[in-house]
């Protein structure tokens, strides 16, 4: 389990791995676990005293719960599938029998980043006019489920999407990996454009819904999603 507690801070839910990845399941955990990361603050409080040092009693309760116990028997679970779907339901398989040990255990995997093939193509953007558009009744494009996600930001805050190099998304990724930014963002955040002919990169962050899959999934790890200011983002309120 990663470091959860700092001073005067614990991480709890999804953002300190308690995600049960075989059941696609977080609420339950993130419940649990602020229950306990709340339990810790009051006593901290009481014991006027908030260093990690006195937090560090949150991943013991962690460990003395249910939460251990779940979790542990899928400890190698999504790594199993990194090697194709018939090793991965061969291993969850024996995962399954042996309690979460498998026959490797601790299994390790690389980054989802590090997996991606490299497409070594010519560097002209790719078209995306034949992209998934839905039937406007059951499926829809992303802008419309953007729309109805409610998302909202102050027009004049930061931005909270930050390209750190954004000279490799015309010159290398559009060559090496065909600007997968453009398929992973749900909100269609990242558009690649014909800049007088050269590619470049445009970033609609008032589409941002939060799920900051591109600061994880990008292959040269440039995008820098930091939180917005409060209040910002889906709510989701027309689904
Ligand atoms: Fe797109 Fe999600 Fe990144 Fe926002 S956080 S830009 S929605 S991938």
């Amino acid at each position: 389990m990663p470091r959860n507690y700092v001073d005067g801070g614990l991480i709890v839910g999804d953002s300190a791995s308690l995600l049960n990845s075989q059941r696609l399941k977080g609420i339950h955990t993130a419940i649990k676990s602020g229950m306990l990361a709340a339990e810790t603050i009051y006593e901290a409080l009481c014991a006027d005293d908030t260093s990690a040092n006195a937090l560090k009693k949150y991943p013991e309760k962690i460990k003395r719960s249910w939460l251990k116990e779940e979790l542990w028997a899928v400890r190698n679970f999504h790594q199993a599938f990194h090697g194709g779907l018939w090793k991965g339901l061969f291993h969850a398989g024996f995962q399954f029998v042996t309690g979460g040990r498998g026959l490797i255990d601790p299994m390790r995997t690389k980054a989802g980043y590090q997996e991606y093939a490299k497409l070594n193509r010519d560097g002209t953007l790719v078209d995306q006019s034949s992209r998934f558009k839905g039937d406007g009744s059951l499926t829809f494009d992303r802008l419309t489920d953007v729309y109805h996600s409610g998302t909202r930001h102050e027009e004049d805050q930061p931005c909270h999407l930050v390209v750190l190099e954004p000279d490799i998304c015309g010159s290398r990724c559009v060559r090496e990996f065909g600007n997968p930014c453009q398929y992973f963002c749900p909100a269609a955040v990242y558009e690649m454009v014909n800049d007088k002919g050269a590619a470049k990169l445009k970033i609609n962050a008032a589409n941002c819904v939060h799920c900051k899959t591109c600061d994880i999934a990008d292959p040269y790890q440039i995008i820098n999603w930091v939180p917005p200011e409060g209040g910002g983002g889906p709510n989701y309120e027309g689904m």
